[in-house]
């Protein structure tokens, strides 16, 4: 009972096209007591506009006041159904997901700017996320009340992924989505519902992560907080939770990453091509799986750039509603912003090794290639089409493997060769949470490949694997006389 949408079978496609073209101009509303005029209770209400363009507004979301947040608090009761009713709650929502997938591929693109595929990707991973982890519902003990922080770059998928856990495990859920995809969040919160999960466990809060997000880690009600999105935010969540909660309450943090690829010089140059494409460009570079930092060996790089700049050439950059676009907007201006000024600081140091042009109007960053000695250039995670790329010498392997692993972080990491003893070597030597061989980097599937990192990408247990569900819960061992 799963859909595959197959995007290359015409008759599928066009079925998907009617259904999402259908939620084109719909407005959405979302948040709490938000009447369809505007909000009269004093609460800030954002409008969402669509990043590809401003003028195409997707709806509008009350944010929570701390009166909301307090009353959440108080509300939140652990789902103390059987764990065969959670299980079938979860798949039901599942099922609903995918009746919904119309609107849900339209509200990912509209309001998050993702493509088609990434939309059928994503939608695909957050039934997966329902379904695997309706596995691992037992009948062991809840730890109480979850705190979800969610990103935007994956609103659907992530900010299921963590629901569905904290919720197979019997928690209550606090969910805080990213300020810029509440809309979806609040619809995959109603399918939620209305699958059977209760009202008093699972909560939706849209509003600031400074001050929401900063509410729901500060209070000692509060047994476990799961978040995705930046180190310092990850940071920052860990010192409220040390202050104000149990010591036993664990931060599930997945993090950022300065992702290296290796192309050695037995690489099959048209493979590693289309991977760095992928791992780089795809969804904007707006992965934190995405490659950064690409090292190639000296004596195929310039015949390897040269083809990896005619294929970028070859990139189209537009609207993501559109079949053709390769490469949507970034999120917002002041993302875009940031991007610009790395690149610009490139620029000016003459390290723009190629760059596409970016079209006149949405949030667009053209996809660029920056040359740096190493990864030791890249001062910090830049989110967003930005590959830094450095050389080296066979002989000189083990130190970039040195320096990659003293970045601190450690993601996903991409290796093309044709060596197999060099894949074992590398794999011994660097730290990292997903090693990918003679294949993109990004895209990690729930239950065959679990996705989390190493050192500051992350605290793990990995999304997606077995080990996730049970850091939900508290672990009790009961004795009885034999
Ligand atoms: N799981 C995603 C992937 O493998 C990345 C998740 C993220 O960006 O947070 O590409």
């Amino acid at each position: 009972n799963s859909k595959g949408f197959d995007l290359r079978d015409p008759l599928e496609l066009a079925e998907i096209e009617a259904e999402r073209t259908r939620w084109l101009e719909h407005r959405w509303t979302g948040g709490p007591l938000l009447a369809a005029a505007g909000d009269e209770s004093g609460r800030h209400v954002e409008e969402i506009v669509n990043p590809a363009h401003g003028n195409d507004r997707v709806g509008k979301v009350a944010w929570c006041s701390e009166a909301d947040v307090a009353a959440a608090l108080s509300a939140a009761q652990i789902w103390d159904a059987p764990p065969e009713e959670r299980a079938r709650v979860l798949c039901r929502a599942a099922d609903l997901y995918e009746e919904h997938y119309g609107e849900l591929f339209a509200l990912i693109s509209r309001e998050a700017g993702k493509s088609l595929p990434d939309a059928v990707a994503e939608l695909r991973e957050a039934v997966d996320f329902l379904r695997y982890y309706a596995g691992f519902a037992t009948g062991d003990a809840p730890r109480g009340v979850f705190t979800c922080i969610s990103p935007w770059n994956f609103p659907l998928a992530i900010f299921t992924g963590q629901i569905g856990a904290a919720l197979a495990a019997g928690n209550a859920v606090l969910a805080k989505p990213a300020e810029t995809t509440s809309l979806i969040a609040w619809r995959a919160t109603q399918l939620l519902h209305e699958a059977g999960v209760p009202a008093t466990a699972l909560q939706l809060l849209p509003g600031e992560g400074r001050s929401v997000g900063t509410a729901l880690c500060s209070d000692a009600r509060v047994s476990g907080v799961c978040f995705t999105g930046s180190l310092p935010t990850a940071q920052a969540i860990n010192r409220a939770m040390a202050a104000n909660l149990s010591p036993d309450a664990p931060l599930i943090a997945e993090t950022g990453g300065l992702n290296a690829m290796i192309v050695d010089s037995t690489a099959l140059p048209e493979q590693a091509v289309r991977d760095i494409l992928a791992s780089s460009f795809q969804s904007a570079g707006q992965r934190c799986s995405a490659l950064r930092v690409l090292y190639v060996q000296r004596d195929v790089e310039k015949k390897m750039l040269d083809m990896l700049h005619g294929a970028m050439d070859e990139l189209h950059i537009g609207d993501p509603w559109y079949l053709d676009s390769d490469v949507g907007p970034v999120i917002t201006a002041t993302a875009k912003k940031g991007i610009e000024d790395h690149i610009a600081k490139a620029r000016s140091d003459g390290r723009i090794l190629h760059r596409l042009k970016t079209p006149g109007r949405g949030h667009y960053v053209a996809p660029v290639t920056i040359k740096v000695s190493g990864i030791e250039d890249v001062e910090r995670e830049i989110f967003g089409p930005v590959l830094h790329v450095a050389s080296f010498e066979a002989g000189e392997l083990d130190q970039v493997i040195e320096t990659i692993n003293a970045s601190g972080y450690g993601l996903t990491f991409g290796l093309h060769t044709r060596i197999d003893d060099r894949v074992q070597h590398i794999d011994s030597l660097v730290n990292v949470g997903n090693l990918y061989v003679n294949r993109n980097q990004i895209g990690a599937i729930v239950g065959s490949q679990p996705f989390g990192g190493e050192g500051l990408s992350g605290t793990g247990p990995k999304a997606g694997g077995p080990h996730y569900v049970p850091r939900f819960r508290a672990a009790k061992v009961n004795r009885m006389p034999a």
